[in-house]
């Protein structure tokens, strides 16, 4: 029996499907939150046949969204999820800086336990949806912006905290002749450091391991490790943690429940 996980974003859901702790399928689809991305997920992981959907025994579901799926066995919470994904694919993991489309949550570890945690969602300025804004403004793809940002050779300080005034910010710099490399290098240093903000309040010990799909953003990584004067760890699969700590969950209670 396979154990499904299904991480319902803010922006994107994911999905991972385990076999006996293989990872054998992962899905993706840039749309999060209500029942249809989950349903999407679910058709796209069984379209081509390679497995059958009769062959899940569990459905977990994490993530903003995870209680909309009518689907779904079972709801953890996205620290819950990341904890588990994370600490499975890295050892001695100490700190989990998780940045996704709507909030930054960093977690403390210890002995690969969830003990303590800080969250931001109250403001969009610092999250993914505050890089997708900025991509927008320079007509990029997000997953463009850590390559520009490499280019610069003079980082553009921001000042806003406000993703409305950050806005008009980069217009101002752009029109005023700043090089968009070094605004883009500026903006993603302010995201770092919001971050490392947020992890001043927690004990650091250990590895600091990155989730999410910013940790595919290499600039806000480069200035993150820079900041927090650590390598930071990008596990592969680092915005799958979720959907893969939601999978090892439902795997688990299956092993429990067979017993
Ligand atoms: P959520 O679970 O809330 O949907 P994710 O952890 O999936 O959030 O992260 C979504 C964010 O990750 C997006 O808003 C975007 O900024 C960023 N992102 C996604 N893919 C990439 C990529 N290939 N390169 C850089 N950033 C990315």
């Amino acid at each position: 029996m396979y154990s499904l996980g299904i991480d319902v974003g803010s922006t994107q859901t994911k999905g991972v499907l385990l076999d006996n702790g293989d990872i054998i399928k992962t899905c993706i689809i840039g749309a999060g939150t209500g029942s249809v991305s989950s349903k999407k997920i679910i058709d796209r992981l069984f379209e081509d046949k390679q497995y059958n959907r009769n062959d899940v025994g569990i459905v977990v579901t994490t993530g903003y969204g995870r209680n909309n799926f009518d689907e779904s066995d079972i709801q953890i919470s996205e620290l819950t999820a990341h904890s588990i994904g994370v600490c499975s694919c890295v050892d001695r993991v100490g700190t989990i800086i998780d940045i996704g489309g709507q909030d930054v949550k960093v977690m403390e570890i210890v002995d690969n336990k969830l003990k303590n945690f800080v969250m931001n969602d109250k403001c969009a300025a610092g999250t993914g949806r505050f890089l997708d804004m900025i991509a927008r403004v320079f007509e990029l793809e997000v997953s463009e912006l850590g390559a520009l940002a490499k280019k610069s050779t003079e980082t553009v300080a921001i000042s806003s905290v406000c993703t409305v005034f950050a806005e008009s910010e980069i217009i101002s710099h752009l029109s005023s002749g700043k090089k968009i490399e070094d605004i883009c290098n500026g903006l993603l240093r302010s995201v770092a450091l919001r971050a490392a903000g947020l992890t001043g309040r927690l004990f650091l010990s250990g590895k600091i391991v990155m989730s999410g799909g910013v940790a595919k953003n290499s600039g806000v990584v480069a200035w993150l490790s820079k900041e927090m004067k650590q390598e930071i760890v990008v596990p592969d699969n680092c915005e799958f943690m979720g959907a893969i700590g939601a999978a090892i969950y439902g795997e688990k209670k299956l092993r429990r429940d067979r017993k």
